[in-house]
């Protein structure tokens, strides 16, 4: 096992939020790591365009991502890959552990794992993922250019991204699985006016098919009618909403029934020196902004405790 590094912060997840701790607490001239189980950016990775965060009309996620990196990092903070599994308190300390088989010691976790997206748990999502079942557009659109796309979901990212890829697809129907759309007006709007692009309403997929090599369509149920149908598509794309990433947090006591971290405005969980931020918080609304802000907050709150603690 490698030697054990000790910072005054560790800030696990590496995304807008995140890479915000990181910023705010290393100009306070503390110790910082970002810890991720991937590329920083979180889910800005997955995001075609960003059109509601202050500052940019409009800018590609992954674009934001490299900007948020570049100033989360001026500054000394340092980042790290590796799945965070466990996080123990240890004395006045916090012991993180890795899938790596590191560990590392910190005065202070500022947890920012965010969300994943969840599945729809039907036959042949699992036997085609890669092969024309895909939970990222920004990722996979380009593989199905003038090709006949189903989106599965009702709320902004359903509906976003299933507008980007419009501009590759030949057309795009989106699947709702109620009478109407839970994402925003102004999302709605835009879409409203796509001609690329169809709502099927009260429409559940049941099951996804495909040949030997990748998917052909979906098996759908309509809720109001009863009837069962099928749909012929080259890929499907889902957006059925996210779960909080939280399995490695559960010993500490921190977390609402659902999983999601319970703080205070100063994003103070209940176990001192322990933070959360962002999208794994229980918080009224999950965006780039609010992430951010939650961010700013809690890279001070660490500097706090830890002047608190001489
Ligand atoms: P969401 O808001 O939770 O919406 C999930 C959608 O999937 C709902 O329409 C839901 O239907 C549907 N759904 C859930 N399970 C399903 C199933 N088994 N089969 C078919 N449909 C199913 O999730 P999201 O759109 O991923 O957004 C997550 C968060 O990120 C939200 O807070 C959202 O505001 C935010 N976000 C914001 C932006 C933006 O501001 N531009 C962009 C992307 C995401 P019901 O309505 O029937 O429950």
């Amino acid at each position: 096992m490698a030697d054990t590094k000790q910072y005054d912060v560790i800030v696990i997840g590496a995304g807008p939020g995140g890479m915000t701790a990181a910023m705010y607490a290393s100009r306070a001239n503390l110790s910082v790591l970002m810890l991720d189980r991937g590329i920083y950016g979180g889910n800005l990775n997955n995001t075609a365009e960003i059109a509601n965060y202050t500052g940019f009309k409009s800018i590609k996620g992954p674009e934001l991502a490299q900007q948020m990196y570049d100033g989360a990092t001026q500054f000394g903070a340092e980042y790290a890959y590796g799945t965070v599994t466990k996080v123990e308190l240890v004395d006045n300390m916090k012991k993180i552990t890795t899938d790596m088989d590191e560990t590392y010691l910190a005065k202070t976790v500022v947890i920012a794992t965010g969300s994943d997206q969840r599945h729809l748990n039907v036959p042949g999502e699992e036997e085609f993922g890669g092969r024309g079942v895909s939970y990222c557009a920004v990722c996979d659109g380009a593989f199905f250019k003038n090709k006949h796309l189903i989106v599965v979901g009702g709320g902004d990212a359903a509906v976003e991204e299933g507008v980007y890829l419009t501009q590759l697809a030949s057309k795009v129907t989106v699947l709702v699985r109620r009478d109407e759309l839970r994402a925003e007006p102004i999302i709605q709007a835009e879409a409203m006016n796509n001609d690329k692009l169809e709502f099927v309403f009260n429409t559940s997929v049941t099951e996804i098919v495909g040949d030997d090599v990748k998917v052909t369509g979906v098996k759908t149920h309509n809720n109001k009618t009863g009837e069962d149908g099928e749909m012929t598509a080259d890929g499907v794309f889902i957006y059925v909403g996210n779960f909080p990433m939280t399995s490695a947090f559960k010993n500490l006591g921190i977390l609402d029934d659902q999983g999601w971290v319970k703080t205070d405005e100063r994003m103070r969980t209940s176990e001192p020196g322990i933070f959360a931020i962002g999208d794994v918080r229980d918080t009224p609304l999950r965006q780039v902004a609010t992430a951010v802000g939650d961010g700013a907050i809690a890279g001070q709150q660490v500097y706090q405790y830890i002047k608190s603690m001489d």
